[in-house]
This record gives structure tokens, C-alpha cells and sequence, in this order.
């Protein structure tokens, strides 16, 4: 008999890449892959526990698989708080963390889920402790990978005509291989012969450098979409997110990104709501939203996440207003299109 798993991911493009890795392992363990929940032997859940919404909904999920007729085996893993794992071993048959699956999980070949785009992680983890982020806790510190086992993937991509590449890391401007930084890693990919579009994600804006703007300008196949991430428009807020740069700095890195490249398309990510974020606060990121006019905008209700330090706040804007608030912001991207 066929063993059959399922895989059902949340979240991010890193979960993504890691489902991509696990699929692998499983199909070495001859089990083939089924798109139907009910036909599963085993079901595979790669969680995200960035906001406390796609938490609830592996909740959801539980429900679902226990209402099988056929319970099939099942594993949590991905991004999981220690302390919901431990809610989560009553839940699942096994709850492995994502480097459990193989010792050194990055050097896994990956199984791409599709034939065009490849997700290529450069770095796992992050070091940054934004005070509401629970990534530093879930995925550990930042582990660069090397740039020649990233660089003979991309060229194996390029040679089975994947014509999109994504470095992907939680903050890919901290990379770091003995002497090859981001910048000179993006140049190093870029620079592998044959056409493909590149892009990457997620750059933390006090580590987004000179040296990478002007390496940008340099990459002819890289894609005009940059995602930046500047989470609020006011400095007491962002000092209370451990966010260590003012609106100003933020405001002056995209004129200087601009000016370099003047075709950049940039998004950003927005938690509206933090604990104790005035009208007047939100006010100056309604402020900032219309005068950088990006065309896209990930905006996050904030939800407190435990073991981060802005849990230790209190919560105190009603969901209510965090829902408006996050209306406002979405309309005013919107408009602009
Ligand atoms: N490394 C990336 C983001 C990773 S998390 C960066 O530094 O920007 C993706 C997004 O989720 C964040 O940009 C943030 O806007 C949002 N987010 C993270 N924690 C959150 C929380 N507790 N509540 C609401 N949104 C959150
Ligand atoms: Fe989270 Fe901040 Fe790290 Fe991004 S940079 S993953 S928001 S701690």
C-alpha cells in the first residue's frame, strides 16, 4: 500500500521553503504526496505563530482531522512557541521542531512546489528581538548558510529553467559567510549565468546598507518589488518595538534607495494597535503611509505573543479600534492604485 501524507502550511514563505525540505525527507521515506486531507496516512502541519490568529487556526485544524473517518498519523511543526508545544503533544502525534526533521535541515534538496519559483534560504533565525516578535524565540539566532552550497543550488535552479529565484531570510541583510555579506552574495547570484528574476526578503531597514544599494544597481536581473518594513510611523513607538531606527533614518533610506533605483515598487509591513499607541501615534503612520505612497502594505492587528517583552504591556487598545485602525491604513494603500 502507497503511504500518502498531507501537508497544510500557515504563514510565511519560510514555511514554504521548510515544507519544501519536509516533503523531500518524506518522499526518501517512499510516502507520496496527496492534495486530499481524507486519503492522508499522515498530515503534516508546518504552524507560524507570528500572530496568534494562524495559532488559532491549527486549533481548527485539530477538530477537522479528528472528525476523520480514518485518523491518519500526524506531526506539528514550523514555527511553534515552546509553551503551545506543549499544549500541542495532546493534539498531534509528534510535535518535531523544523531541525529535527535533519540534522543540518538547509543542506536537505528540496522538493520546489513550483516549477517556475524556487524559495532559497540564505539564513534562519534572527537576532533582533523586536519586542512584539516571537520569530527570535521560535527559530533561535541568526545561522548564515554557506554561500557556495547557496550558490550551486541557484545554479541547479537556473539549469532546470526555475525563472524566479527568492533568497529568503527573517533579516537577509545580516548575512554573513566569512568574508561574503549580503550584498556580495546577491552580486554572486545575480551573477549566475542564464535569465531568472531575483528577489529577496525580509530586510531589517537599519541593516539595509550603502554597499547593498549600491550592489542593487548593479544586478540587472533583480526584481523592482522591496519589501521594507517600517512596522510604525512614530519613534515612541518604534522605541517601545526595539525598532532602532527614527522615522527620519527610515524616511532618508528610501530616498537614498529612490534616488539609486528610481523604478523600486516598495511594500511594507504595519502592526497597528501596539500597546498604548495613541490616535496621535497612529496619526503620524497615517502620516508616513501617504508621503513614501507605497504599493503594498501588510497590515498586522497587533496580538501579544508570549515571552516577548511587549507582552509584559498591556494590551490596552480594543480590538474594535485595531480593526479601524487597520481600515484606515488599507483603504489608504488602496486609493493610491
Ligand atoms: N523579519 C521580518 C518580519 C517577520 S514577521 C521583519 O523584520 O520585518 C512578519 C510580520 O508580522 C512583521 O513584519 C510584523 O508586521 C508582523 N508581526 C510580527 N509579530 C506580530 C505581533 N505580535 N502582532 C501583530 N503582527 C506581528
Ligand atoms: Fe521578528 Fe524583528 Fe526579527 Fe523581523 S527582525 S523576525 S520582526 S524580531
Amino acid at each position: 500500500m502507497t503511504k500518502k501524507y498531507h501537508i497544510i502550511i500557515f504563514g510565511c514563505q519560510m514555511n514554504i521553503s521548510d515544507a519544501e525540505r519536509i516533503a523531500s525527507v518524506l518522499e526518501s521515506k517512499k510516502y507520496k504526496k496527496t492534495d486530499n486531507l481524507s486519503e492522508a496516512n499522515l498530515v503534516v502541519v508546518v504552524a507560524c505563530s507570528v500572530r496568534k490568529s494562524a495559532v488559532d487556526r491549527v486549533y481548527g485544524l485539530v477538530e477537522k482531522i479528528k472528525k476523520l473517518k480514518k485518523r491518519p498519523q500526524t506531526i506539528l511543526t514550523g514555527c511553534v512557541l515552546a509553551k503551545d508545544k506543549i499544549k500541542f503533544e495532546k493534539s498531534f502525534d509528534k510535535v518535531l521542531d523544523i531541525k529535527d526533521w535533519e540534522k543540518n535541515y538547509l543542506k536537505i534538496k528540496p522538493k520546489y512546489s513550483s516549477k517556475k519559483l524556487a524559495y532559497v534560504p540564505i539564513m534562519t533565525g534572527c537576532n533582533n528581538f523586536c519586542s512584539y516578535c516571537v520569530v527570535p524565540y521560535t527559530r533561535g539566532r541568526e545561522i548564515s548558510r554557506s554561500a557556495k552550497d547557496i550558490i550551486c543550488e541557484v545554479k541547479n535552479l537556473v539549469k532546470n529553467n526555475y525563472n524566479e529565484i527568492w533568497l529568503l531570510g527573517q533579516n537577509v541583510n545580516s548575512y554573513k559567510d566569512e568574508k561574503i555579506n549580503f550584498p556580495k552574495l546577491l552580486k554572486l547570484v545575480n551573477d549566475v549565468p542564464g535569465y531568472f528574476k531575483l528577489n529577496f526578503t525580509t530586510s531589517h531597514p537599519k541593516d539595509f546598507s550603502d554597499e547593498l544599494i549600491e550592489t542593487m544597481t548593479k544586478c540587472p536581473k533583480l526584481s523592482m518589488d522591496l519589501n521594507l518594513p517600517i512596522q510604525s510611523g512614530d519613534d515612541e513607538i518604534l522605541k517601545k518595538m526595539n525598532r532602532p531606527y527614527t522615522v527620519a533614518q527610515y524616511k532618508n533610506l528610501v530616498k537614498k534607495i529612490r534616488q539609486a533605483i528610481p523604478n523600486i515598487r516598495l511594500s511594507t509591513d504595519i502592526i497597528v494597535g501596539f500597546p498604548g499607541e495613541t490616535k496621535k501615534q497612529f496619526n503620524n503612520t497615517v502620516k508616513v503611509l501617504k508621503e513614501i505612497k507605497y504599493g503594498v502594505a501588510f497590515i498586522n492587528k497587533y496580538s501579544p505573543r508570549e515571552g516577548t517583552t511587549a507582552a509584559k504591556l498591556e494590551d490596552n487598545v480594543p480590538w474594535e479600534e485595531k480593526k479601524r485602525r487597520e481600515k484606515i491604513l488599507i483603504d489608504l494603500v488602496n486609493k493610491k492604485k
